[in-house]
């Protein structure tokens, strides 16, 4: 049969073996959130690029149309101007030539739109190839990350395996009762501390968990080691 004293003592083992796999599960619980985030982006930067292309699709649409706009013209133009051989009467001619300036005018200003929109073609070819860039780019960053963080996790649940393992080797050592009040204390703290060595305060010994001084009578009976001892402030299980 163990000792109080060496059942505390691997008490106090488990325990550090607790805050390890307490860490592990932690960072398990969080790390799979990040590769979420690296998902979420590269979704909307993907987005954020469909949509350009629509805007970039109507424009060319757009363009197209203007280009037809002013063949159109420029045909019209091109016949009224052969008619103008075959007129017969002095109004007649004057007739054609005010279609054909008015046709002229609308050229024009037909030309400047055309103009305008080429400008803003090489404005948009630029910002499609600067959306592409960055997207490939994220992409690239993210299978990286992704990848780093795979290994990681992975890394973790191995850890954890062996963790555990190791904590199954401990729990036979451990007296039950003195078990089961290892993890009600530790599941009231937040800090997961059930146990905590004494420690040396001006004026006498202090709890390890909490800082508050421990009465005298206590201290003799942690050095004791005959009977269990919870600190009267915190509750945690008190060697020394
Ligand atoms: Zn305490």
């Amino acid at each position: 049969m163990a000792t109080l004293k060496e059942e505390l003592e691997k008490l106090m083992e488990l325990q550090i073996l607790d805050a390890q796999l307490l860490e592990i599960n932690n960072q398990l619980k969080e790390l799979p959130g990040q590769i979420n985030i690296l998902e979420k982006e590269d979704i909307l930067l993907g987005k954020e690029l469909e949509e350009f292309e629509k805007a970039f699709t109507h424009f060319k649409v757009e363009r197209r149309q203007k280009d037809n706009e002013l063949k159109a013209i420029e045909e019209q133009i091109k016949n009224l101007q052969s008619r103008t051989n075959d007129v017969k009467t002095n109004k007649e001619y004057q007739a054609i030539q005010k279609e054909i300036s008015a046709l002229k005018e609308k050229k024009s200003s037909l030309e400047d739109e055309i103009l305008l929109l080429m400008d803003n073609d090489e404005q948009f070819k630029e910002k499609e190839k600067q959306l592409k860039v960055k997207a490939e780019e994220y992409k690239k960053k993210k299978q990286e990350k992704q990848k780093d963080l795979e290994n990681t996790i992975n890394q973790l649940k191995e850890n954890k395996k062996i963790l555990e393992q190791k904590r199954q080797e401990y729990l036979p050592q451990i007296d039950k009762a003195i078990l089961n009040l290892y993890i009600r204390v530790k599941q009231s703290k937040k800090d997961g501390i059930a146990i905590c060595r004494i420690t040396k305060g001006s004026n006498g010994n202090i709890c390890g968990g909490c800082y508050v001084y421990i009465p005298g009578y206590l201290t003799e009976k942690i050095k004791r080691k005959t009977e269990i001892v919870q600190c009267e402030n915190c509750g945690r299980i008190l060697i020394e």
